[in-house]
């Protein structure tokens, strides 16, 4: 059946960055089949016609997280980026069970989906735990097992062990319900070796998968592979193979204008992680660089030890704040182009048809209420933007569609226990808050 969704106003983020208001978009098996102004075009006979009011906008898609870290929220706080990782996040990821993560993930989709984010693009071990807590909560996911190869920290087993696993959920599982999309997650050009990041480049190449790598997120960490491979890492992964098939690069922070050349000649599009590079310190992503150079940029919120929430509103913020501060040019970015980010860009960097409301695009949905503080005045469609984007929130979200499929509605988790998921990851951290 055809459902007709009307609104005050409807954000298409369409090549045109076309506004309706009035605005309406009708949905059938999964899909956008219109949108436009429901008082020029009348419904079609037996259209289940709801007048939900408020503003509707495409959900946002989350380009980088490991969303299971709710478990360990906040944890290292204060260390940077290796220390951070070795002392205070892996140590406590070795303990981690297949429950631990279900309920980690469950509770991070749970948060994702009631701030409005309707696409995450995961990286994690425990792959077929975060595979089934996606699939519950109703999200739509792409996941990149994690492939390490850390001797003495790793957090749990071998590269080639991870390798096996995350071959196996591809196989098993991508595709499933038509909104989990399975790719490989080498972590970083560091904590894999040449041989490892060439194994995983074959297997995900031989599926036609995406890889999403950790790439140039600190200076450090930079040094450590010219030291060891004497290239700066984009050209050392592209001489492994890793860059010759679809590759989103998370950070992308310390790249020089040869990196971006690489970047670009490979198009490999990037997860831009401004709150997580400026907690840990890492610095700053030349954002209006990557884009004047037509490389793909969606934004990530990364996982919550280092963000610590899973609120896109404010890495959309956060980027377009940063791109004007540090040009000292309003002009840096427009808001149009920040909403983009949030939305359009992210589903240009993974590869998937979503973050527009256009026929024929998958029914990826979030409502916004209007009777706030935040959105007056709205005299004009700008104005309205200009809200969204400036002063947008993930509180004023009531209503959420991943695939046509209501997963929100009036500000809770229709398909998965929101409370539980809470309790069950406040009682699981205590044993691992405990080392
Ligand atoms: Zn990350």
């Amino acid at each position: 059946m055809t459902v007709r969704l009307v609104a005050d106003a409807v954000f298409t983020v369409d090549a045109e960055d076309t506004v309706w208001r009035p605005g309406a978009v009708e949905i059938d098996g999964g899909r956008i089949t219109w949108v436009g102004d429901p008082e020029l075009t009348p419904a079609g006979a037996g259209t289940d016609v709801q007048q939900l009011g408020g503003l509707l906008m495409p959900g946002l898609v989350n380009c980088h997280g490991h969303s299971p870290m709710t478990l360990v929220r906040s944890a290292g706080d204060g260390l940077p980026l290796d220390r951070w990782l070795s002392e205070a996040v892996w140590p406590r990821e070795a303990l981690h069970g297949d429950d631990d993560v279900f309920w980690g993930m469950t509770l991070g989709a749970s948060e994702m989906l009631l701030n409005g984010i309707t696409t995450t693009c995961e990286q994690y071990l425990h792959p077929a735990a975060v595979a089934d807590a996606a699939l519950a909560s109703g999200i739509r996911c792409v996941l990149t097992p994690g492939v390490f190869d850390m001797p003495g920290i790793d957090p749990e087993g071998t590269w080639k062990e991870h390798l096996v696993e995350a071959s196996r959920v591809f196989d098993e599982m991508d595709g499933r319900s038509g909104r989990l999309h399975v790719g490989f997650g080498p972590h970083a050009a560091y904590s894999l070796s040449p041989a490892g990041l060439s194994a995983v480049a074959e297997e995900a190449q031989r599926r036609g998968a995406m890889i999403q790598i950790h790439l140039a997120e600190t200076e450090a960490e930079g040094h450590v592979v010219e030291e060891r491979y004497g290239m700066r890492a984009p050209a050392f992964l592209a001489s492994l193979g890793v860059l010759d098939g679809p590759v989103l690069a998370a950070h992308a922070v310390w790249l020089d204008e040869a990196d971006m050349e690489v970047m670009a000649e490979y198009d490999v599009a990037v997860a831009h992680c401004p709150g997580s590079n400026g907690k840990l310190g890492s610095g700053v992503a030349k954002l209006a660089e990557l884009r004047a150079r037509g490389i793909r940029v969606g934004l990530g919120t990364d996982g919550p030890a280092s963000n610590d929430d899973l609120h896109l509103w404010d890495e959309m913020r956060l980027a377009a704040i940063l791109a004007r501060a540090t040009a000292a040019d309003p002009a840096a970015i427009s808001s149009a182009a920040a909403l983009r980010l949030a939305t359009r860009g992210g589903g240009e960097a993974l590869g998937l048809p979503v973050g527009a409301l256009e026929e024929g695009r998958p029914a990826d949905i979030i409502r916004l209420r209007t009777d706030d503080a935040r959105f007056v005045p709205a005299t004009n469609e700008a104005e309205l933007l200009g809200h969204l984007v400036w002063a947008g929130a993930g509180y004023l979200v009531t209503d959420v569609w991943v695939g046509g499929a209501p997963v929100v509605v009036e500000s809770e988790c229709v398909q998965i226990d929101s409370a539980r998921a809470r309790a069950e990851v406040g009682q699981r951290a205590q044993r691992l808050f405990a080392l």
